[in-house]
């Protein structure tokens, strides 16, 4: 495979992005890098912080409410639309934001 950018010849390497291995295809002559996206989701999956909070449930008019954790407010910031799952086996809500 040649690099996008200049031609060159591009080798695997394992390459730090944000203080993370990952293998990348990387240029010999520019050092212009690629990462696959099997990849780019891994690092992902380990730069996001994983989150377990617990949270009261709070009264907003007539509805119920929770909060978000700060930390997610990038992914759920105020006006941004989700879809919620309620699945009565395990008394659980699944929220995820909607596309
Ligand atoms: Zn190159």
């Amino acid at each position: 495979m040649k690099c996008d950018k200049c031609k060159g010849g591009m080798k695997i390497k394992t390459v730090k992005m944000f203080g993370e291995s990952v293998k990348a295809k990387v240029c010999s002559r520019c050092g212009y890098r690629l990462v696959n996206i099997d990849e780019a989701i891994k690092l992902q999956e380990k730069l996001l912080p994983k989150i377990h909070v617990e949270r009261r449930v709070i009264k907003l008019g007539d509805s119920s409410a929770i909060t978000i954790p700060k930390q997610l407010k990038t992914f759920f910031a105020p006006g941004e639309k989700v879809t919620l799952d309620f699945r009565p086996k395990d008394m659980e809500i699944k929220i995820r934001k909607a596309e």
